[in-house]
């Protein structure tokens, strides 16, 4: 048999958008984080926010936080792909980088809420792939958000009472999964990610390479 030359490298893949979502204290931000530790050709969008910054938050890494003012001006020049008012802050996600990433091939991830995937869903619905994680109990979620323990008792009686109204919102996502154990939910969220990206209307590059071993296959 003769080696052919049509290899698997020259196919191409368009970039998705993969959404989590959950109720603070779910366990997200470390999903997050290992995500993006891990898995290769995937980025964080990093949002811009109206929030005051949180002990060992960095500027830039974890949100771009910038002013009121500023973040009209940035809604209103369509420098946003989405925005929402979130615990009485604005959050919003900076479109430059997410078209810069995906136009490489590249995935973006997201840790937006609720009301920015929809609002992404109606931008590009093809290429959103959104996933709601869920704490395993009521207790475990309250727990967490004391551990962390960066905001105060009434921020948190807040994130409580918001938690619930969140979660009302999980049926709108594609995937669901509980956070019993980090490493276990991350492995989930991972392997999502594998089988999207071997979707077969996201393999851009396929017709011509199956086209490529078929001209080899048949002389
Ligand atoms: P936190 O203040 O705890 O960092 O985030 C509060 C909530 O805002 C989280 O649910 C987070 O997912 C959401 N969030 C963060 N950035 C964005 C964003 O750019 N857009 C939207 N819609 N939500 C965001």
């Amino acid at each position: 048999m003769s080696g052919g030359s049509t290899s698997f490298d020259g196919v191409e893949r368009r970039g998705l958008m993969f959404v989590l979502s959950s109720p603070s204290g779910a366990g997200k931000t470390t999903l997050t984080r290992l995500l993006i530790d891990r898995m290769p050709d995937l980025q964080l969008s990093v949002s811009a926010t109206t929030r005051p910054m949180r002990p060992g938050e960095v500027d830039g890494k974890d949100y771009m936080f910038v002013d009121k003012p500023r973040f009209e001006t940035m809604a209103k020049s369509n420098e946003l792909l989405e925005w929402a008012i979130v615990f009485d802050n604005r959050y919003g996600t900076p479109r430059a980088p997410v078209e810069a990433a995906l136009s490489a091939g590249n995935d973006v991830l997201f840790d937006i809420d609720w009301q920015g995937t929809q609002q992404l869903r109606e931008k590009a619905r093809a290429d959103v792939v959104s996933v709601f994680i869920l704490p395993p109990s009521a207790a475990d979620l309250e727990k967490r958000l004391h551990t962390r323990a960066q905001d105060s008792d009434e921020v948190i009686r807040g994130r409580m009472s918001r938690a619930s109204h969140e979660m009302s919102h999980w049926a709108e996502y594609d995937y669901i999964v509980i956070n019993h154990n980090v490493e276990e939910a991350y492995s989930e969220v991972q392997s999502i990610l594998k089988a999207e990206r071997l979707k077969r209307e996201r393999r851009t590059g396929l017709t011509s390479f199956v086209r490529g071993l078929q001209q080899e296959l048949e002389g």
